[in-house]
């Protein structure tokens, strides 16, 4: 099992639409994939249509309760592809998670429990640095960062890799950046394209070749409890993440993505 965190503490930057539609990617590809949902907002778990009656325990219970992660997952409409659901509860988990001495290491603990379960598990980070993108990073071997093409793209990255590298010597020296995902991409916007070529300069090969086009399909596939890649999957938002999907695999650690071979 490999464990890949969606990051970024800017909101609305994509990390949510990545993780479903790359969780639904990967598990086409014939992986056993679990996406935890790890914000507040249960954007994720919405988005995959887990109404709120099977929320019943969720990423909260998993990470202040002792609820084993196998005892909370949702299997989505998607083949292969279960969810740890988030609910509102997860919202006091920030100050809640203080009191223990684990609190760093409670998401690690639990998923590496039910390790064998799942090929991938990808986690869908709130749009924050706290306890609970902590958590993710504690339990991630890599990192897949989202940048939308804007102007101040870059703004906040560094306290992003600032605060991996912290992970990196208290918790976890095996969190690496598996890369970064340019999203909302504009063909027609001349400044996305600026942006692009200023961020590929900055951060070289790290930065995935797949861009995410700015799709409205992307954006109405929630609404209907479905990921793009089954709503519509010839457009050009789905087609993207199925590109992202297969470069994502290629930079993963072999044995971990033996079944997509
Ligand atoms: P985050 O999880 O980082 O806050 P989201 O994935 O929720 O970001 O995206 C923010 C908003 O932008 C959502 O309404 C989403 O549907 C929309 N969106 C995300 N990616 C795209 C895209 N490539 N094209 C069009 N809309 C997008
Ligand atoms: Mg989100």
């Amino acid at each position: 099992m490999i464990c890949v965190a969606i990051a970024n503490q800017k909101g609305g930057v994509g990390k949510t639409t990545s993780a479903i539609n790359l969780g639904t990617a990967l598990a086409a590809t014939g992986q056993r994939v679990l996406l935890v949902d790890l914000d507040p907002q249960g954007n994720a778990s919405t988005g995959l249509g887990i109404p709120q009656s099977q929320r019943e325990r969720s990423s909260y219970d998993v990470l202040l309760g002792d609820c084993p992660v196998d005892a909370a997952v949702v299997a989505s409409k998607v083949p292969r592809l279960d969810v740890l659901p988030a609910t509102v509860d997860l919202s006091g988990a920030e100050i809640e998670l203080v009191e223990f001495d684990d609190r760093t290491h409670r998401l690690d603990a639990a998923i590496r429990a039910n390790a064998s379960r799942w090929d991938i598990v990808l986690i869908d980070c709130p749009p924050s640095l706290g306890l609970l993108t902590i958590n993710a990073m504690v339990a991630a071997d890599r990192l897949l960062v989202p940048l939308q093409c804007e102007f101040f793209a870059l703004e906040g990255l560094s306290q992003l890799l600032s605060t991996v590298e912290r992970i990196r010597e208290r918790f976890n020296p095996g969190l690496a950046i598996l890369g970064v995902a340019l999203t909302m991409y504009d063909r027609r916007n001349r400044l996305t394209e600026q942006v692009s070529t200023d961020v590929r300069a900055v951060l070289g090969k790290v930065v995935f070749d797949t861009v995410i086009p700015r799709n409205v399909r992307l954006s109405e596939a929630p609404s209907h409890g479905l990921p793009a890649l089954i709503y519509d999957h010839r457009c050009s938002g789905s087609e993207a993440y199925m590109a992202l999907a297969r470069e994502m695999i290629q930079r993963l650690p072999k044995p971990a993505v033996d079944a997509a071979a």
